[in-house]
């Protein structure tokens, strides 16, 4: 089946670098108008966009200042007049150990409930209004992990609890606006290689993370992609308000 995209309009957070980059190239690939927000690697944003052409505008905003998300958001839509799918995929994850002081660890839980809850949580607000007022409604698609259902070492306390609290956030917006068109989904990737995994890869080497997995082989951002690229196409919108896993059937170890 050929994923056809090119009569959508996609925003997809963090689309510098890992999983977004990769979300946004397979999009682009499918045709699909795209608006890609980066924060701090402007370079490597400005070569994703490269790669796709002139279907992609980038949108820099740092995602932990709602206003800035607020500002993002209002210049996609200025942009591109509406919006089809919102693909949540910016994240952080901050060790923070519980011997950590007082002050550091609050700073860490907040800036990690900033940037992967409460800009995701934002988001959705901004395209629900936008959704609600177009007949095709839109689809929401939201990036978080595995550390939601299986929890996370205790370094990441603050990172599982705001993936728990997108699955639920994303459950409820399908419980919500299914009668406006509106469709939500999970995507939760198990260890994925990327930026994001190098220090778990440095603290427990390549070899251990796959022992935990069912494969022979890591997942690479690129083995996400296509899902994302398939729900955004309309095929699963009878799966609204699921999960799905990518985690290289870890559960079954
Ligand atoms: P990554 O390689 O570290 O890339 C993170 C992306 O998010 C970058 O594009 C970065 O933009 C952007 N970002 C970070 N902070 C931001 C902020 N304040 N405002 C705007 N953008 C921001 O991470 P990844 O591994 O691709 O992770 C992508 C998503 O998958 C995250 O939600 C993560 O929690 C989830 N996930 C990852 C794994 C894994 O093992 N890698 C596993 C489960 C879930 P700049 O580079 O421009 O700053």
């Amino acid at each position: 089946m050929k994923i056809d995209l090119s009569q959508k309009i996609i925003l997809v957070t963090g689309a510098s670098r890992g999983i977004g980059k990769s979300i946004a190239l397979l999009l682009g690939k499918s045709g699909a108008k795209l608006a890609l927000n980066y924060n701090r690697n402007e370079e490597a944003a400005l070569a994703v966009q490269k790669e796709i052409g002139k279907r992609a505008v980038l949108f820099k905003g740092n995602l932990s200042n709602a206003m800035e998300v607020t500002s993002m958001f209002a210049s996609v839509i200025e942009h591109f007049g509406r919006l089809d799918v919102l693909v949540n995929n910016a994240g952080i994850a901050l060790s923070a150990p519980t011997n950590q002081n007082d002050v550091e660890w609050v700073e860490s839980w907040l800036t990690t409930m900033d940037v992967n809850l409460n800009a995701v949580g934002l988001l959705c607000k901004k395209s629900i209004e936008i959704f609600k007022t177009q007949a095709s409604g839109g689809r929401i698609i939201n990036i978080a992990s595995r550390a939601a259902f299986r929890g996370e070492t205790e370094e990441y306390l603050a990172y599982a609890a705001s993936k728990g609290a997108v699955v639920a956030l994303t459950k409820s917006i399908a419980k919500s606006f299914g009668k406006y068109g509106i469709k939500s989904f999970v995507v939760a990737p198990g260890f994925v290689l990327t930026d994001m995994a190098k220090p778990f890869i440095e603290a427990y080497g390549k070899e251990k993370t796959l022992d935990a997995t069912a494969l022979d082989e890591a997942t690479l951002p690129e083995h996400l992609a296509p899902l994302v690229a398939f729900i955004a196409s309309g095929n699963m919108d009878h799966a609204t308000g699921t999960t799905i896993d990518i985690n290289g059937g870890s559960y079954l170890h």
